[in-house]
């Protein structure tokens, strides 16, 4: 069944303790919500978010992982270690990590089969840059994008996939895409998808749309019949911002 998900991407942010006190204050906050509501602290401060979150409906979600089984990868995480410690949902292809680190659509397409055949839940982020949006390029960019790292994967393991588009113009800038930008991007994706996979496939793919979702804007966006929640940033980093998009959905 297509989800709503509304999930934080809290990226390098918030030490052991300001990790606890947020997770704390969200949890007494919690409202009643159909939607499923994920968190994702950074690596240090997992397994302490996923114990403290024991008895609460939200999931934990690590930022990113490996695509090996274990060995000489100074710095990295696999996802036996996430798997070890109950966290069984990966971020993959943030934009940071595309332009900081290098990600290629080639080593995600190794980390999504990493985490299918470990049988996680993937939030599979992708989007285009300014310039391609500017030059009218962001479908095609996007399409690429999907089929470079996605399209090689059989049907079934679509229901372990959540889309996130983020246009890259609006992450952690204030400008937001429109929510008929949003529409008209998660519509075009929903095709994409229905045209290599057929609609029952499509159809039932969450697509979240991620890049300076607030408060104030959470409800124009998530009223729009394509669009299945956000990837949160900035906002998930307050209690109160995080829980009123929550209660937008
Ligand atoms: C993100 O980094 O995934 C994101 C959407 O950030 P922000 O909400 O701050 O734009």
């Amino acid at each position: 069944m297509r989800k709503k998900i509304v999930a934080g991407n809290w990226k390098m942010n918030n030490n052991l303790e300001e990790t606890e006190a947020l997770l704390s204050e969200l949890s007494a906050k919690l409202p009643n919500t159909h939607a499923d509501v994920v968190v994702a602290p950074t690596y240090v401060n997992l397994a302490t978010a996923q114990r403290n979150l024991q008895s609460s409906a939200i999931k934990v979600a690590a930022q990113n992982m490996h695509y090996a089984e274990n060995g000489a990868y100074t710095g990295e995480i696999s996802a036996d270690m996430l798997l070890n410690i109950h966290v069984d949902t990966v971020i993959l292809g943030h934009s940071e990590r595309r332009s900081y680190f290098g990600e290629d659509d080639a080593l995600l397409a190794k980390k999504v089969q990493t985490a299918l055949d470990k049988n996680m839940t993937i939030i599979f982020c992708f989007g285009e840059e300014l310039e391609e949006r500017k030059s009218d390029n962001h479908f095609t960019v996007v399409e690429s994008q999907l089929k470079n790292a996605l399209f090689q994967l059989d049907g079934t393991a679509w229901e372990n996939i959540v889309l996130a588009y983020e246009p890259v113009w609006a992450i952690g800038t204030g400008e937001t895409a429109t929510p008929e930008q949003a529409q008209e991007m998660h519509a075009f994706i929903r095709k994409t998808i229905s045209e290599a996979y057929g609609d029952a496939i499509a159809e039932e793919v969450s697509i979240l749309y991620g890049g300076s979702v607030k408060p104030t804007n959470a409800e124009d966006i998530f009223g729009k019949p394509d669009v299945d929640g956000g990837l949160i940033g900035g906002a998930s980093l307050k209690a109160d911002d995080f829980i009123a998009i929550i209660k937008a959905i």
